[in-house]
C-alpha cells in the first residue's frame, strides 16, 4: 500500500451528475482544497459529446460499468442490463439527455416525510440556479446557470401524429412539463447545446478544472472510507493496480451513484450487520437501510409498424448513415442530435388517479432492445413506465472484493398495484395508437402484438417486453426512520464527516427522469456543506 501524503478539505468520490456539481461549487472558494476521484477515465471519446452517441457508449466497458441485475421473477426471470456511466460526467455522459424535473408534489412528499428543506418551494431555487434555459427565464426557469437546457433539433411527422392522437384521447397539450403543471403531451427538453451533449463534466467540471485548489483523479476507484472511530478521515482507492490513501480534513462525500455509493459504504463496514458479517467486513456502523429501498422506472416498450418513414429508414444503409454524419458535421442537426426520445406524455393510467402516474417516451425509431441496431422496417416506439412504483428492490456486495459487482435485485412488478398499472398503461398506449390522428398510419402492433388481450396476457407482455429506463435511486435514502441512511442534510446517520450526495438519497423516486433532480440535490448539498463548514 502506498500511503498518500496528500490531504484535502473535501474528498468527493465519483465525478457523475452530482460529483461534478460538488467539485465546482466546493472549489469555488480558493481556500477549499478539493479532491475529485473517478473510477472511469476522461471524456475525450467523441461519441460522448455527440448526442446520439449513447448508442455507442452504453454497454461499452470503457464508459459503462455494465451492471446486470440478478434474475428477476418480475420480468419473467430475465437478467437486465443496467448501464451506468463510468467516465467523467458519470451517467450524464452516457444518458439520454432528457431534462425532466418530476412533479412538485414529489418534493412536497419528501418534506412531508420529515425532510426539512426539501419541499418544492425550497428546491425550485436550486433547479433554477443550475439552469441556462434556451427559452428564457420565468417563474420556473433560470438562465445563466451552468446547465444548458434546449429544445430538440429534430422533428418527424410521426411524432406530430402521436402528439395529436394523445390530445384526441383527452391528454392536454403541454409545452413545458417542467413548469407549473407536468400533466400533458409535448416535446422533450434536453441537456444539450448547439448540437452537443451537455454533461455535468462539460457544464460544471470543465470550467473548474483550471483551479489550483481542485485535483481530479481519473481511473481511481475508491475501495472504502477510512474511519477513526465513527469519524470519516479519508478514503482508500485503487489506481494503476495499487492501493493509495487520501485524507480529508473536513468531509468525505460519496457521489458514486445509486449502485456505487451503497457498495462503498458496505465495503467500508457501514450497512446491514448480517450482510457485513456474512462477507467478513468488520462493522463500523450497523445501518440496515444501506442498499435497500431500491427503486427504478420499468419501461414497457410497445413497437408499432407504420406506413410513415421513421428514423429506421434514415439509417438503414451505409450511404444514408454517411449523409446523416455529413448533415451533423455541417449543420449540427439531424438524427445524430437525437435525445433518447422525442415526445413526452405524463398522464393517468386510470381516470380516478389523483396525479399523473405514467410517463410515455415516444421515439420515431425502433429496435429489439435500447442501444441495439434499428429495425429494418418503418416503426416507432411508444414506451410507457409507471412513475411512482411501490415495488422495492435491494443490492448487496457479494464479497469483500471491491472489483466484484454487487448483486442487484430490482424486484420489478412485485407489488400487485404496480402490476395493475402495467396492465392499464398498455391499454392507454393502445388507445393512443387507435386515435384518428395515428390509426391510419399504423400497419401493425409489432411488440407485444395483438395476441395479448386479457389482463393476464397484458401482464405477461409487461414482464416479457420491459426494460429499465435507467433510473435506479433510493439505496441510501434520506430520512429519520430506522431504514434511513442519511439525514436531511445528507449526513450519514451515526457517523461524522461523511455525506452521500447523489440519486441514492431520494427517499421516493421522482415522477420523471432523474438527472435534473440529482443535479438539484448536489446544488443544494453544496450549499449545506459550505454552510456547515462556516458554522463549525
Ligand atoms: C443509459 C442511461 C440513460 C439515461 N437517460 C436519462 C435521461 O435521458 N434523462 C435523465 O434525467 N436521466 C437519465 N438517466 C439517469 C441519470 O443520468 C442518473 O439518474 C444520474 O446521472 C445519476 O447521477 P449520480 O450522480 O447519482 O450518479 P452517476 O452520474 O452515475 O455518477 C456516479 C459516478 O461515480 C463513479 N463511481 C462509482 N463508484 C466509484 C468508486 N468506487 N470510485 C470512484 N468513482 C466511482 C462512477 O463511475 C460515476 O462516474 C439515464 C441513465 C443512464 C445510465
Amino acid at each position: 500500500m502506498s500511503k498518500s501524503d496528500q490531504s484535502y478539505d473535501y474528498i468527493v468520490v465519483g465525478a457523475g451528475s452530482a460529483g461534478c456539481v460538488l467539485a465546482n461549487r466546493l472549489s469555488a472558494d480558493p481556500n477549499n482544497r478539493v479532491l475529485l476521484l473517478e473510477a472511469g477515465g476522461s471524456d475525450i471519446n467523441p461519441w460522448i459529446h455527440i448526442p446520439v452517441g449513447y448508442f455507442k457508449t452504453m454497454h461499452h466497458p470503457a464508459t459503462d460499468w455494465c451492471y446486470k441485475t440478478e434474475s428477476d421473477p418480475g420480468v419473467a426471470g430475465r437478467r437486465l442490463q443496467w448501464p451506468c456511466g463510468k467516465v467523467l460526467g458519470g451517467s450524464s455522459s452516457i444518458n439520454g439527455l432528457l431534462y425532466v424535473r418530476g412533479q412538485l408534489q414529489d418534493y412536497d412528499r419528501w418534506a412531508e416525510m420529515g425532510n426539512k428543506g426539501w419541499s418544492f418551494e425550497e428546491v425550485l431555487p436550486y433547479f433554477k440556479k443550475s439552469e441556462d434555459q434556451e427559452r428564457g427565464a420565468d417563474e420556473y426557469h433560470g438562465v445563466g446557470g451552468l446547465l444548458k437546457v434546449s429544445d430538440l433539433r429534430l422533428r418527424r411527422p410521426i411524432a406530430d401524429f402521436f402528439i395529436k392522437a394523445a390530445t384526441q384521447i383527452g391528454i392536454p397539450l403541454n409545452k413545458d412539463y417542467n413548469g407549473e403543471k407536468q400533466e400533458g403531451v409535448g416535446y422533450f427538453q434536453q441537456t444539450a447545446h448547439k448540437g452537443f451533449r451537455w454533461s455535468t463534466a462539460t457544464g460544471f467540471l470543465r470550467p473548474a478544472r483550471k483551479r489550483p485548489n481542485l485535483s481530479v483523479l481519473t481511473k481511481a476507484q475508491t475501495v472504502r472510507v477510512l474511519f477513526e472511530g465513527t469519524r470519516a478521515v479519508g478514503i482508500e482507492y485503487l489506481k494503476g493496480g495499487e492501493l493509495h490513501q487520501a485524507m480529508a480534513d473536513r468531509e468525505v462525500v460519496l457521489s458514486s451513484g445509486a449502485i456505487g455509493s451503497p457498495k462503498i459504504l458496505q465495503l467500508s463496514g457501514v450497512g446491514p450487520r448480517a450482510l457485513l458479517d456474512k462477507v467478513g467486513v468488520p462493522v463500523v456502523k450497523d445501518l440496515p437501510g444501506v442498499g435497500q429501498n431500491l427503486q427504478d422506472h420499468l419501461q414497457i416498450r410497445l413497437v408499432f409498424k407504420t406506413s410513415q418513414r421513421t428514423l429506421n429508414d434514415e439509417v438503414n444503409n451505409i450511404f444514408k448513415r454517411g449523409l446523416v454524419g455529413l448533415q451533423y458535421m455541417l449543420t449540427r442537426t439531424g438524427p445524430l442530435t437525437l435525445a433518447a426520445s422525442q415526445v413526452a406524455i405524463f398522464t393517468n393510467s386510470k381516470p380516478d388517479v389523483e396525479r399523473s402516474d405514467i410517463q410515455f417516451h415516444m421515439q420515431p425509431l425502433s429496435a429489439d432492445k435500447p442501444g441495439e441496431g434499428a429495425h429494418k422496417f418503418s416503426a416507432f416506439t411508444s414506451s410507457v413506465c409507471q412513475l411512482r412504483p411501490h415495488s422495492r428492490g435491494y443490492l448487496e456486495i457479494k464479497s469483500k472484493d471491491p472489483l466484484e459487482h454487487p448483486a442487484i435485485h430490482p424486484n420489478y412488478l412485485s407489488d400487485p398495484r404496480d402490476q395493475q398499472v402495467a396492465i392499464d398503461s398498455i391499454k392507454v398506449a393502445r388507445r393512443i395508437s387507435e386515435a384518428p390522428a395515428l390509426a391510419p398510419h399504423i400497419i401493425d402492433e409489432y411488440v407485444p402484438g395483438r395476441q395479448y388481450q386479457s389482463d393476464e396476457e397484458l401482464l405477461e407482455a409487461a414482464r416479457k417486453y420491459s426494460q429499465t429506463i435507467y433510473h435506479p435511486v433510493g439505496t441510501c435514502k434520506m430520512g429519520h426512520d430506522d431504514m434511513a441512511v442519511v439525514d436531511d442534510r445528507l449526513r450519514v446517520h451515526g457517523l461524522e464527516h461523511l455525506r452521500v450526495v447523489d440519486a441514492s438519497i431520494m427517499p421516493e423516486i421522482v415522477s420523471g427522469n432523474t438527472n435534473a433532480p440529482t443535479i438539484m440535490i448536489a446544488e443544494k448539498a453544496s450549499d449545506m456543506i459550505l454552510e456547515d463548514a462556516g458554522a463549525s
